[in-house]
């Protein structure tokens, strides 16, 4: 007698989708069979004409959790992560505390193990002591970050440095401890240029007319160029994140050709996907965001092709409806709340044509578990791995509206109206079904804090 039994679905297994039965035991796949024998389950899902995937991984979500909750915490972020399929993430630094030693870093681990329904693994800051390094290293995290813009918008945050010192500092003791480490590159100047440009214009600094300036390939790339250097010196296993401008994604498509031993990924949100304007769900009423959508995702997805680009990761950054202030491109809230969307919103780009079925599965999970040391418990859908699953209808088309349920604490859709072909309709969390058909129901705390090297 089995715990759950998926039916007649296309499961991802040994390289390709074959037509299964998977069993389930517990947390963990019992059995992989064909569809002709009917073993005995205690529950059973019908994935007829359905993909059966392992569970997706988002490798950057701000989850907000410790100090920030007001805009969003592990229970509300994982319920929004599952309700598009994601059962794993890796929460960001930037919180209050930073976790950038081991007792911080514990609060950080602890807050999630009361709160979230999806595994997770919160990233450490690096920017304490040689010595919390190595201890929060020991506790389990995957990857260190380090944001390298601080102290001015719009990246206000005490889990970062300006300092390239400090960062190369960063990188000896990360290299030390034999973890990768991440940084989302900047540069200052570029940043307060395109604030003076606008000023000497005439032009007020909203949103408009100040983010299409900031961000350029010459300011991340330029960044990016010095970070791989000093992760070069440092002998770090280097992780190139937020990798989509296009000198960037020529930089790692280059270091991977000369063996540098590098991961990387792009965030999904500014680059693939910034909507002009999100909802308020409750007034209905549209906040102008201004984001900048470039004319580049070819470019990305090309990176994503030809395995340049390993992962991507939704960037899921929600801000209280009263953080967003578009005319004061200053002081407004950053990003926004995008997990309830993202699984199915990579599905539909594999529709699209962006990427194939296979690159999905692998900057889904697979990459994600074999570079963190977690396969094939993730990653796999092989017998003994934790039952992880996202199922997908790859035909299904459908418009997402203001009804769509969200389960994100900030209460907005920046998608509204956007057509989709391909929705996730089921996840499952070990074993456990915790999204079905858009409705998410898991109680508090059964995600899981997931330690690379644990691998059973
Ligand atoms: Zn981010």
């Amino acid at each position: 007698m089995y715990d759950l039994l998926i039916q007649n679905g296309l499961v991802y297994a040994n390289g390709g989708f074959h037509k299964l039965n998977v069993c389930v035991k517990g947390e963990k796949i019992a059995l992989l069979t064909d569809c002709d024998t009917r073993p005995e389950a205690r529950r059973t899902i019908d994935a007829t004409g359905k993909h059966v995937f392992p569970g997706f991984i988002d490798p950057h979500a701000h989850l907000r959790d410790p100090g920030l909750t007001h805009k969003e915490d592990f229970y509300t972020g994982t319920c929004a992560a599952a309700n598009s399929g994601i059962t794993m993430v890796c929460a960001q630094p930037n919180t209050q505390p930073v976790p950038s030693c081991y007792e911080t870093y514990m609060e950080q681990v602890n807050e999630g193990k009361k709160k979230a329904i999806v595994d997770f693994n919160p990233i450490a800051s690096p920017l304490g002591s040689s010595e919390d390094v190595r201890q929060i290293a020991a506790a389990g995290t995957a990857w260190f970050k380090i944001f390298q813009k601080v102290a001015t918008y719009p990246y206000n945050t005490s889990a970062g440095t300006l300092d390239t010192h400090r960062i190369y500092e960063a990188f000896k003791d990360c290299a030390a401890v034999g973890k990768r480490c991440s940084v989302h590159p900047f540069d200052k100047y570029f940043f307060d240029a395109a604030v003076e440009q606008c000023k000497a214009e005439g032009k007020p600094l909203t949103l408009e007319n100040v983010r299409y300036r900031w961000y350029s390939d010459e300011e991340m790339t330029g960044a990016a160029y010095q970070l791989s250097y000093y992760a070069q010196k440092a002998g770090l296993k280097w992780y190139a994140m937020h990798c989509w401008m296009p000198g960037y994604i020529d930089l790692v498509r280059m270091l991977k050709a000369q063996g540098m031993d590098i991961i990387s990924s792009f965030e999904y949100m500014p680059s693939i996907d910034a909507p002009d304007e999100i909802y308020n769900v409750d007034t209905g009423e549209p906040i102008i965001v201004g984001h900048d959508a470039r004319p580049i995702k070819e470019k990305i997805w090309e990176g994503i092709r030809d395995g340049t680009i390993d992962m991507i990761g939704s960037d899921h950054a929600p801000h209280a409806i009263n953080e967003y202030n578009h005319l004061d491109a200053l002081h407004t809230g950053a990003g926004f709340a995008m997990l309830d969307f993202f699984g199915h919103l990579l599905v539909h780009h594999m529709n699209e044509g962006c990427y194939s079925l296979q690159r999905l599965v692998e900057i889904t999970s697979i990459n994600f578990a074999k570079t963190f040391d977690l396969y094939p418990r993730k990653g796999s859908n092989l017998p003994g791995s934790d039952a992880d699953f996202t199922i997908i209808d790859l035909d299904q088309e459908w418009t997402i509206d203001l009804n769509h349920k969200i389960y994100t604490k900030t209460r907005t859709n920046p998608y509204v109206g956007r057509k989709l072909k391909g929705k996730v309709t089921e996840t499952i969390v070990r074993g456990r079904v915790v999204m079905q058909n858009g409705v998410v129901d898991c109680q508090p705390g059964w995600g899981k804090y997931i330690i690379p090297g644990e691998n059973h």
